[in-house]
């Protein structure tokens, strides 16, 4: 008798689960967006095990694309070696390009192992380069991660009651306040700075420079609590994340048109 559950008896029983609960619902919805594919987003988020993205956005077959990696990231390969496999911009290509999709969310989260580690080490990047050779995780982060890093320091510099400004592009900027009722541990603050500084990388995408320019391509922040359950969403008018409820709804719709 099998007394330990191992990781692929796990998904095991999550897909007896899902034959006996979903697979009859899910089959006509895939039937139907297999003749009308009509995805509306891309949601870019992190691997975490806690962000359960189809859940989360109670997304049905064909709705959403998603792409995930560890710390939500939009790599700007720009300052990266040039033979870096570049998967996130090919997710954007399929999506923006092949999928006609305008809206990218960008999803961080509270408590990120990966902006955690990237937070833990900030300083390292006034170091000289080590020649200890590091995890690929904490060298692809921390290669990825200077501007958040640099953002971070200014905010802290004003004690975070002061906006920083964000630039989408040369000509669409905006400014954030990150967490200025210092409600969440700096940890956190660092994981929303990081969320916003991956709307300012979308554009060193050739294929999306141009649309976001001509605001074709709709960008959005969104950062998930998980102490609480709580989805907040950016708000470009209030400079700030918003938590999301029935009262605040309409305001930040409002907020996604202002395009
Ligand atoms: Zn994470």
């Amino acid at each position: 008798m099998i007394t330990k559950c191992s990781g692929m008896q796990h998904i095991l029983n999550g897909f007896l689960r899902y034959r006996a609960k979903l697979r009859g619902e899910l089959i006509e919805k895939f039937k139907i967006a297999t003749v009308n594919l009509n995805p509306q987003a891309i949601l870019i988020t992190c691997v975490d095990s806690r962000i359960v993205a189809s859940r989360i956005t109670q997304a049905n077959p064909g709705e959403i694309l998603i792409t995930r990696n560890p710390g939500s990231l939009v790599p700007n390969y720009n300052v990266l070696p040039p033979n870096t496999s570049r998967p996130e911009e090919a997710a954007l290509e399929l999506a923006c390009l092949h999928d006609n999709i305008d809206t990218v969310a960008i999803a961080g989260h509270a408590d990120c192992k990966a902006m955690n580690l990237v937070h833990d080490n900030r300083h390292q990047i006034f170091k000289s380069p080590t020649t200890e050779k590091e995890s690929v995780l904490k060298s692809w982060l921390m290669a990825n991660s200077v501007p958040t890093i640099h953002k971070y320091f200014e905010y802290e510099k004003g004690d975070f009651k002061k906006p920083a400004k964000f630039s989408i592009t040369n000509g669409r900027t905006f400014e954030a306040y990150i967490d200025p009722e210092n409600a969440y541990p700096n940890n956190d603050k660092f994981s929303m700075i990081n969320t916003l500084i991956q709307l300012e990388n979308l554009k060193h995408y050739s294929f999306l420079k141009e649309p976001l320019e001509k605001k074709e391509i709709h960008p959005y922040a969104l950062w998930l609590d998980i102490y609480n359950g709580d989805i907040l969403v950016f708000c470009f008018k209030e400079k700030r994340f918003v938590k999301l409820n029935d009262e605040s709804y309409q305001k930040l719709v409002s907020d996604l048109n202002m395009d």
